[in-house]
Formats: C-alpha cells, structure tokens, sequence
C-alpha cells in the first residue's frame, strides 16, 4: 500500500511537471499577435519615413526643374513673375516660388507667388548659407495647429554664364503625403484589429485542443503506469512460481513420499498450467521491456545453421508428441553469418517453430532457408490449419489471436508474434507471413548477411 501511494505521488509530479510544457505553445499563441503589432507599427514608421524622403527627393527635383526655367528670365520680372504663377497654379502640392536677390545686408524678393511679398527684404541665417556656400538647404517647418507641414528648399540661381545671380525658395506642402500616411496607418489598423479578432476567435474555438492535449499526456502518463505495474507484477509472480516448479519437481521425485499413478495424472495437469504460467509472465515481462526499451541486445555475428540446429532438435520432441514431422535443411557449411543477438534469436524460432508446432494438427514443417543477394532468409512452413487474409490483417499485433472453431481448444496469449516481430526489428531484421487457410502457413525471416568478424 505504501509503495502504491509513493508510486502515485510520484506520478503526480511528473505531471504537474509536464504540464508545464503547455506554457510554451500558449506563450507562443499570444507572442504571434504581439508581432504582428509590432510588425505592423514598424511597417508604418518605415511607411513615413519613405514618404518623408520621397517628398523631399521631389522637392529637390522641382528645384532642378524650375531653375533653369526661371534663371534666364532673371531681368525681366513681369515675365518671372508670370512664369512663377503659372508653375505655382499647375501643381497643388507646390505651395509657394520665390525668387531673391541679394542686396546690402539680406535679400529682397524679386519675383513671387506669394505676391504679398513683392519687394519685402529678409535677413535670413538659411538665405546667406545658401548663397554664401553655393549649397542647396531644405527644411522641413514643424507641425503647427491649424498650419500645414512643408518641405522648403532654398537654392543659388544661376544665368547662362554660371554666375551666381539670385535665390530661389520652393515651398511644398506635405499634406497630400500626410493624409496618405494616415490613410495608409488607418488601413493597417483595421487589418491589425481583423487578424487579432480571429487569432482570438480560433483560439477560442480550438480551446479543447488544449483539453485534448493534456488527456492525451495524462493518457500517456497512465500507460507508462499500466507498464510499471504489468512489469511489477511479472517479476513479483515469477518468485512464488519457481518456489511451486520446484515443490512439484521433489513431490514428483517422490521426495514427500511415493505418488500413486491417478495423483500424478492431476499434478501433471498442474505441472501444465505453471509452465503456461509461467510463459505469459514470460511473455509479459518481455513486452513490457520492448514497449520501455529495456531489452538489451548482446549484438555479434551469428552462425543462423548453427542456432536452427539446436533450436529444431531442441523442439522436435514437442513435434513428435503431435505426430508431426520436423525438418531442417541447414546450408551447406560454410553457412552465412547474421548480426544478431543468439539469444534473442533462439527465442525468435523458438517461437515460430513452436507456432507451426501448435497450429498443425498433421503434417510437417519444414526449415529451410534461401539466399537472395545479401539477405538471408529463413522459412518456416507449415501443413497447418493456416490463417484467412481477413484474419491476417492484425497477426503482428499484440494480444492479437485467431478465434474460430480450430483454434478454440490451443492456448496463447497472442503476445508471440508481436514479442518476435519486435525483436527481429530491433535486430535489423524483417518478418513477413503468407497463409492459405487449411493448407497452411510459411513466415519468413530475413536478415542481411554479414562478414564473421563483424562486431
Ligand atoms: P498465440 O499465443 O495465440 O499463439 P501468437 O502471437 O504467437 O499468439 O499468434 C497469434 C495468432 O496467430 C495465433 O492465435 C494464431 O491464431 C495465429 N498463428 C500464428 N502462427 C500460426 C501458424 N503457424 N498457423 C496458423 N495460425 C497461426
């Protein structure tokens, strides 16, 4: 009872343990409408500064445009002037054209659409850099309640003999961009807030995987139990059987005094039943180390006529009791090695061999084996009661047997085939079997052949 209760605590914690393996998708659902935020702000800020850029790259190609227009025409302001007023009215974005000339101490406007302007002076740091340093300055005036934004350039003018002769002064207005910005901001909002609406919907609506998820962990920690205790309980029921097996064999030898014939019947039924016993706590214990991984494999190089010979005469007393012949047609020598545990090998023909046996009620079976290019394969053929295709299909599962009238009286467990496959598997091996029902079965081994030294 004691060990029962540390066994579930245990558990207990194991679980709550994994549990917190949900943290990390959950994390992950939240983290993935966080960086569409963040992605979307980002794309918007880079979004500006593009805009920023492009309307000063057309500020600067409005200057380059305007300025040999305007420079010639320098003498003439009535001209100038309706040139500027022309350019002006023919795109909105352009605020303003100015044209200055330098005087004593400023410059005074020569030509402009802003024709309040017309012969005011200024006294500008911008202006006098511009023409002292022979250099393009833009500016971008700041946002101001009620006033729109612009992009003003200031440049030195020249007349066709490369001579300095005024400034210009372009003035554009960001507003078109701006209401793009917003327009563009707005339209990813809304497409932020659609995407997050319906990650939150299916996380809503897929909320049961995460019931799913924790049954199916729950599901697992469970047959991990299961296999704990089927492994427990094989190894505590093979003491008290060897402990009955050894009683029987002394009460057999007449230890306890002499056994009349009618008692030796009944103890020789007894006998039976342990020996059935003890093979499905066998057999149990052996599926519970396959499904752990606990079965070890002492790998070598294998001499396959050598383990047939000893398995075939070791298990043809259990053929004789049944009337059935035998046969083993060994390669001749030298015969090819497998990488294989012998061990685990034995037990693998054993158990076909022993299935032949049990299935065939007259007959034969025949061990024979064939070479196909670096395979080695073993066959096992029966005269059997054999098996329908339909009833093949879940051979190699386990607890998986055959149910029908000539099978009712054979005991099994249905664990043979699954232990053997697995073990085959797990010595690079495949196995594989053909049926005719009432003529018969052959399974088929296969390994690839070695060189003798292989380790
Ligand atoms: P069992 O303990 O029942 O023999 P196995 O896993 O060894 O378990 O075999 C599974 C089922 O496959 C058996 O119940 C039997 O119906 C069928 N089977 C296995 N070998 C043969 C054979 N050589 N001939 C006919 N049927 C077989």
């Amino acid at each position: 009872m004691a060990v029962k209760q540390f066994a579930y605590s245990e558990d207990q914690n194991n679980l709550n343990q994994k549990n917190t393996q949900f943290v990390y998708p959950l994390f992950l659902i939240f983290l993935i409408p966080v960086l569409i935020i963040l992605n979307t702000f980002w794309e918007l800020q880079q979004f500006q500064k593009i805009n920023a850029t492009e309307l000063q790259n057309k500020t600067i190609l409005a200057k380059t445009i305007f300025a040999s227009t305007i420079a010639d025409s320098l003498n003439e302001e009535d001209v100038l002037q309706e040139k500027i007023e022309k350019i002006t009215k023919s795109d909105n974005e352009l605020q303003e054209i100015t044209i200055l000339k330098p005087i004593a101490d400023g410059f005074q406007v020569l030509a402009s659409s802003n024709t309040a302007s017309l012969g005011a002076a200024y006294k500008s740091l911008q202006y006098s850099s511009a023409w002292a340093e022979d250099k393009d300055i833009t500016i971008l005036t700041p946002k101001e309640k009620g006033q729109e934004q612009n992009w003003i350039i200031i440049s030195p003018l020249e007349n066709s003999n490369s001579e300095k002769v005024a400034l210009l002064s372009l003035k554009i207005s960001t507003a078109d961009a701006n209401a793009l910005t917003e327009k563009t901001i707005t339209n990813s909002l809304v497409a932020l807030a659609v995407t997050i609406f319906f990650v939150l919907l299916l996380l809503f609506n897929y909320s049961h995987f995460f019931e799913y998820a924790v049954l199916f962990k729950k599901l697992k920690e469970v047959d991990a139990m299961k296999d704990d205790f089927i492994s427990m309980v094989s190894h505590e029921l093979k003491t008290p059987m060897a402990a009955i097996k050894g009683y029987m064999a002394m009460i057999f030898e007449g230890v306890a005094g002499k056994v009349d014939q009618k008692a030796k019947v009944h103890l020789e039924k007894v006998l039976a039943n342990i020996k059935r016993l003890d093979a499905l706590v066998d057999a149990l214990l052996d599926v519970s180390r396959l499904e752990q991984g606990r079965m070890q494999f002492d790998m070598q190089s294998v001499d396959i006529c050598e383990v047939l010979t000893a398995v075939t005469s070791e298990i043809d007393v259990q053929a004789k009791e049944k009337k059935l012949k035998l046969e083993y047609q060994p390669l001749p020598t030298p015969c090819p090695f497998i990488f294989a545990d012998p061990e685990r090998l034995d037990q693998v023909f054993e158990n076909i061999i022993g299935n032949a046996i049990k299935y065939t009620f007259k007959g034969s079976i025949s061990v024979y084996h064939r070479i196909e290019e670096d395979q080695l394969k073993t066959i096992i053929q029966d005269t059997g009661i054999g098996m329908s295709k339909q009833d093949m299909k879940d051979l190699f599962k386990r607890f998986y047997r055959i149910r029908n009238e000539k099978t009712a009286d054979i005991p099994g467990t249905g664990l043979g085939l699954w232990i053997t496959k697995e073990i085959v598997l797990k010595m690079n091996g495949q196995i594989y079997a053909e049926s005719k029902e009432g003529i018969g079965s052959i399974f088929t081994i296969v390994f690839p052949i070695v060189k003798e030294n292989k380790k």
